[in-house]
C-alpha cells in the first residue's frame, strides 16, 4: 500500500508541476496583457495546490509515524470559527452561494485543545462544501455541549452515492461527478479524519445523490479558564447572501 501510495502521490504531484512548467514556458514566450494576467493567476493557483499537496502528504506521513503532537493550548472558540468562516464567506459570495453559521456556545468561552488543526478540519470540510456546491447554500453549526464539541456542515451539492461514501476517507478518492469538477488532491478527508481521531474524536458523512450532504466532526471538548466568561448562552448567527 506503500507504494500504492507513492505512486498515487508523484501523479497528484505531476499535475500542477506540468502546468507549472508548461504555464511558465508560455510566459517565456511572450503573451498579450490579458494572458499574461490569466497565465499567473494559473501559476498561482498551480503553486497553491502544490504547497498544500505537500503539507498534506507530509501531515499524513508525520501521523503515520506517530509524530503528530496536538498542541494543548486555551483558545477562544467563537475567535477561532470566526477566522475560518470570514474568509471563506468571500469565496461563497463569489459563487453566488449562501453560507451561514451559528456557534451554540456561551459567548468568550475557551477550550483547551489544538486550534489550528482544529481550524484545519473545519476549513477542509466547510472548503469542500463551498466547492462542490453549484447553487444553493452551505451550512455550518458548530455546537458545545456536554464535553463535546460538533461540527456540522451541510450542502445543497451534488451528494456522494452510498457506494462512495465508505471510500471517501481514504487518501487520493475522489469520487462521482466531483472528480473533475474541480483542483483538489483528495487528501483533505483522509487527513480531517486522521486529526480528529488524534483528538479522540470522529468525523461521519452521510448523503443524498441530488440533495447534498452532511459532513459531522464530533471531538471532546475540554474547557479551558478564560479572562471573561458570561454565564448566558449566546447563539452568534453569521450569514452571507447574495
Ligand atoms: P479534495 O477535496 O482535495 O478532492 P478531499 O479528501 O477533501 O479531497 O475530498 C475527497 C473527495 O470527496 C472529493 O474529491 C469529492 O469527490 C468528495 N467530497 C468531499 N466533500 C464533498 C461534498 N461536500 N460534496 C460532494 N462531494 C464531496
Amino acid at each position: 500500500s506503500k507504494s500504492r501510495f507513492l505512486s498515487k502521490m508523484s501523479h497528484e504531484l505531476r499535475t500542477p508541476l506540468n502546468a507549472i512548467t508548461g504555464l511558465t514556458q508560455l510566459l517565456h514566450d511572450g503573451a498579450g496583457e490579458a494572458e499574461q494576467r490569466e497565465y499567473f493567476d494559473d501559476l498561482r493557483d498551480a503553486s497553491q495546490l502544490l504547497l498544500s499537496l505537500i503539507g498534506q502528504v507530509l501531515d499524513l506521513s508525520k501521523i503515520e509515524s506517530g509524530q503528530m503532537v496536538l498542541e494543548r493550548q486555551p483558545f477562544d472558540l467563537h475567535d477561532i470559527i470566526q477566522k475560518v468562516m470570514h474568509p471563506l464567506r468571500a469565496r461563497a459570495q463569489l459563487r453566488g452561494l449562501a453560507c451561514s453559521w451559528t456557534v451554540d456556545a456561551p459567548r468568550g468561552v475557551w477550550l483547551q485543545g489544538d486550534a489550528l488543526r482544529l481550524q484545519q478540519v473545519a476549513l477542509n470540510l466547510v472548503g469542500n462544501a463551498l466547492k462542490f456546491t453549484q447553487q444553493g447554500e452551505v451550512e455550518v453549526r458548530v455546537v458545545l455541549s456536554g464535553e463535546r464539541l460538533r461540527l456540522a456542515v451541510r450542502d445543497t451539492g451534488p451528494g456522494i452515492a452510498a457506494d462512495d461514501l465508505a471510500q471517501l476517507f481514504q487518501p487520493f478518492v475522489q469520487v462521482g461527478a466531483t472528480q473533475s469538477q474541480e483542483a483538489g488532491s483528495g487528501l483533505g478527508l483522509a487527513l480531517s479524519r486522521e486529526i480528529a481521531a488524534l483528538m479522540g474524536g470522529t468525523i461521519s458523512a452521510q448523503s443524498e445523490p441530488g440533495v447534498g450532504s452532511l459532513f459531522v466532526l464530533d471531538v471532546p471538548a475540554e474547557i479551558a479558564p478564560s479572562p471573561v466568561v458570561s454565564a448566558a448562552p449566546v447563539v452568534e448567527i453569521g450569514r452571507a447572501h447574495v
